[in-house]
């Protein structure tokens, strides 16, 4: 492997060096190592790092300055912009760093930015506390919460960020700084929200919610315009101990469900209670009475079982929008019927998350994800069986997306695919953009983290 300076680095040098895992493109596992949870992003890596601990990290972010090699960071991998993968550079693959240190009394945690959000809820739950991460388990704690970290416990605790403390974070120029609101506030400011742009978090420090029982689950009702929008007042009205999430969608071939219902068209809900059963029993009523369930499956339970087990093998081909919109009334859920009934893929979804509560109580401009006030986020999938379908997917899903635009122009920026710099700008609107390209020039001048949802440093 050569350098952009010239100077040959190998896998087999670089593993002298590193206690931590080395994977260069004759290694075995190197297939399996370059891959992420989109399969759309086949690059060839020259070498993945995991690295041991924070000090190996920092050896990591110095060799790719000093070779000019790019560098891809990544957690979880779950990124669908691809940036977690390199073709040619270095993957900082941060997987090993899984420490969990919970503070019981002090009611905090230290969680290192490889673990997942279903190892961290699991592990949390132990101890009957949690942190709101997303709907998926396998997801990476380390994009997740770097790009605000939307989930079930929203509305009732806030985004991910709203409960992290302080984070330790590798620089662009190799050193290690602990960032919270007194140390580096700038720069704490900036990752709650501005993703992978200013630094390699190593571990995250969360304030923990006594919470091990929600009540919740799945709740599956036939689709049709009335139906969406009665789900969508109900969520406005509940409580904000319940977030719900509402995709519309052909009924997928699950074992329980009954299988003459299979493609018809539903609205699969998973919603969340955190809070007294009874008193969740009743916030659910609502939705319960909307019409006949498909299933219900809605009971109390563990908090960790809102994740169903991974799958390491489930890796789908997809295409996706993300936005926002103000209202879901019996015309906007016609459309969205309207769309999805338009899709040839193997399965189209409209996602619909009603916001509020909690995260809407945070200043704008307390953190880098600006979109407090927006009250609804839509996501818009397809997933598709092969690569030479991907054109006609994406297409489809940036029609739909210009079918439902209201009037929030803005876009939550991990569910951003990668759609340029006027969407990048469209995730930091007006102040927080200009702000975060101040951070960035101080912090990351040269732009050494630019595999990412990329805000350039502002001018000298
Ligand atoms: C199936 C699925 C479900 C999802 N559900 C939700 C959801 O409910 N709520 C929600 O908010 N989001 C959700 N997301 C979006 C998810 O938050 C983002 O894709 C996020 O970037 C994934 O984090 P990761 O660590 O797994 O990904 P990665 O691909 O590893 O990381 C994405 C990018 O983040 C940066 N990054 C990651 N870790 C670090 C680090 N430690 N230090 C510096 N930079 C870093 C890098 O730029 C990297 O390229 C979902 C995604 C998928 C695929």
């Amino acid at each position: 492997m050569t350098t952009a300076s010239n100077t040959p680095i190998s896998a087999a040098e670089l593993r002298a060096t590193l206690t931590g895992q080395v994977i260069g493109p004759d290694d075995s596992e190197y297939d399996s190592a370059r891959a992420l949870f989109s399969p759309l992003h086949d690059r060839r890596p020259a070498v993945v790092v995991r690295p041991a601990d924070s000090g190996e990290v920092a050896r990591v972010v110095t060799l790719a300055r000093e070779t000019g090699l790019e560098l891809a960071v990544r957690s979880g991998g779950h990124g669908a912009a691809g940036h977690g993968v390199s073709e040619g550079g270095i993957v900082l693959d941060l997987a090993l760093l899984k420490e969990l240190e919970i503070d019981q009394d002090a009611r905090t945690a230290w969680a290192g930015a490889g673990l997942t959000a279903g190892q961290v809820t699991t592990a949390l739950a132990e101890h009957g506390f949690a942190v709101g991460f997303g709907d998926t388990g396998s997801v990476g704690i380390g994009g997740l919460t770097l790009g605000g970290g939307v989930g079930f416990l929203v509305r009732k605790y806030g985004l991910t960020i709203d409960r992290l403390l302080a984070a330790d974070v590798v620089t662009a120029d190799g050193q290690l700084v602990r960032v919270d609101a007194d140390e580096h506030a700038d720069l704490f400011w900036a990752i709650r929200g501005g993703g992978g742009n200013f630094g390699v978090v190593t571990r995250f420090k969360f304030a923990l919610e006594p919470l091990s029982a929600i009540t919740g689950g799945m709740l599956i009702l036939p689709a049709t315009p009335e139906t969406i929008a009665a789900f969508i007042a109900a969520a406005e009205d509940a409580p904000e101990e319940l977030s719900t999430i509402a995709n519309v969608m052909p009924a997928p071939p699950m074992p329980f469900i009954p299988e003459e219902r299979h493609g018809e068209l539903v609205i699969l809900g998973i919603l969340v209670y955190a809070g007294p059963a009874d008193e969740g029993e009743r916030a659910l009523a609502p939705f319960r009475s909307i019409a006949a369930p498909v299933i219900d499956l809605l009971r109390e339970m563990p908090l960790a079982q809102i994740y169903p087990p991974d799958d390491p093998d489930y890796r789908p081909l997809y295409a996706t929008r993300t936005m926002f919109v103000d209202t879901v009334d019996r015309a906007v859920a016609a459309t969205i019927l309207e769309r999805i009934g338009a899709s040839s893929a193997q399965m189209p979804a409209i996602q619909l998350r009603v916001l509020g509560g909690a995260m809407a109580r945070v200043p704008a401009d307390a953190t880098a994800f600006a979109h407090r006030e927006s009250r609804i986020m839509v996501n818009v999938a397809a997933l598709f069986a092969t690569r030479g379908e991907g054109a006609v997917h994406d297409a489809w899903a940036e029609e739909t997306a210009a079918a439902l635009r209201q009037s929030d122009a803005g876009a939550y920026v991990n569910f951003l695919m990668d759609e340029g710099e006027e969407r990048v700008r469209v995730a930091y609107p007006g102040r927080t953009w200009d702000r975060l390209a101040e951070v960035k020039r101080q912090y990351d001048p040269t732009n050494l983290f630019r595999l990412n949802q990329n805000i350039p440093p502002a001018a000298a």
